[in-house]
């Protein structure tokens, strides 16, 4: 299997629809922890730490990356951003966790669909890779 930087260093930015849109509509199965009608978290299918969890807004709306964001994206930003926390205290990271966006190639990133990562439930190191 490739790695995530060779999957990312792979992956074509583009507006195309991705995998996230069939989690949303439910076309393939995931784990969800959250959900309600802007923001949609789940369990990351290959998890980096005991938590990691993916929060994503339900409409892209041309997020297909942070690099996107316009200020029409305000709100829906920082839903994202407080579902992180709101998701965090559900899974019980009291002790802490961290919160990544991955944007574009040299960001490692491999689906072009907004997302979150909420990673914890371990000790987490500076500087990330
Ligand atoms: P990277 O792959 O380098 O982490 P991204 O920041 O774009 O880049 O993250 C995409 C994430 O989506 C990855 O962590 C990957 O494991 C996750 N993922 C891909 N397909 C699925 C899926 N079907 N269900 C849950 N998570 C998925």
């Amino acid at each position: 299997m490739a790695s995530e930087k060779e999957a990312a260093l792979a992956a074509v930015p583009s507006d195309s629809p991705t995998i996230f849109d069939k989690i949303i509509n439910k076309e393939i199965p995931s784990k969800v922890v959250y959900e309600d009608d802007k923001v949609l978290a789940f369990r990351d299918i290959s998890p980096q730490a005991p938590t990691h969890i993916l929060i994503i807004p339900k409409v892209k709306d041309g997020l297909t990356g942070l690099s996107k964001a316009e200020e029409r994206h305000f709100e829906i930003l920082g839903r994202l951003l407080y579902t992180a926390k709101l998701v965090a205290k559900q899974e019980g990271l009291d002790d802490g966790f961290r919160v990544v966006i991955n944007d574009g190639p040299n960001g490692c990133q491999s689906v072009y669909h907004l997302h979150i990562h909420l990673i914890g439930g371990r000790q987490m190191n500076w500087p990330p890779g």
